[in-house]
């Protein structure tokens, strides 16, 4: 009898900070793989708000009932990562029609260049709109994020923004 292969897939992304619709893709990626690596860039990003640590540490507390996902930090190329994790697939998440021409590139390239395949999640509609970069923006302007945005990382996001401009 043929044993079943076992999947790893990483999910590699900036994830400053995590969002809900993140949370969705992890939660649906786990049913189709069986290791599921959630990878932090260490690479700068524009306007970075959290250090990739207090990132890891972030996610680290929601996937603690989550069975076969972890998650670390990496540097350098994803595809380079991937191969050093031995991962059989790239994880990655679509919103919208315009998540797709970037990730299309972005997965044909590194195909291209190392033979690995991504798999595509799409989000639930709630979190189609749902991005980091808004979260950082609408949090700076102290806007409510808790539908999208789990309440520890909610807690932590106004530490940070209370920390960052100097009021208690
Ligand atoms: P990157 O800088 O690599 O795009 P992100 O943390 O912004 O890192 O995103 C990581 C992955 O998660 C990407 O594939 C992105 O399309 C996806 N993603 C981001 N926000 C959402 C969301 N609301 N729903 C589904 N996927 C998402």
């Amino acid at each position: 009898m043929a044993t079943k292969k076992s999947v790893r897939a990483i999910f590699p992304g900036s994830f400053d900070p995590i969002t809900n619709g993140h949370l969705d893709v992890v939660h649906r990626g786990m049913k189709l793989f069986d290791e599921l690596v959630i990878a932090v860039g260490r690479s700068p990003v524009k306007n970075q708000l959290f250090r990739p640590e207090e990132r890891v540490e972030m996610i680290a507390e929601l996937i603690t009932d989550m069975p076969g996902v972890s998650v670390e930090t990496f540097d350098g190329l994803t595809v380079e990562y991937a191969a050093r994790k031995k991962a059989d697939v790239i994880l990655r998440g679509l919103r919208s029609l315009t998540d797709v021409q970037y990730e299309f590139q972005l997965a044909m390239t590194n195909r291209a260049v190392a033979g690995i395949e991504t798999v595509f999640i799409m989000t639930s509609e709630q979190y189609g709109f749902t991005s980091s970069t808004l979260i950082r923006e609408v949090a700076s302007l102290g806007g409510d994020l808790s539908n999208l945005i789990p309440k520890s990382v909610h807690d932590r996001l106004k530490q940070h923004l209370k920390g960052a401009d100097g009021r208690a």
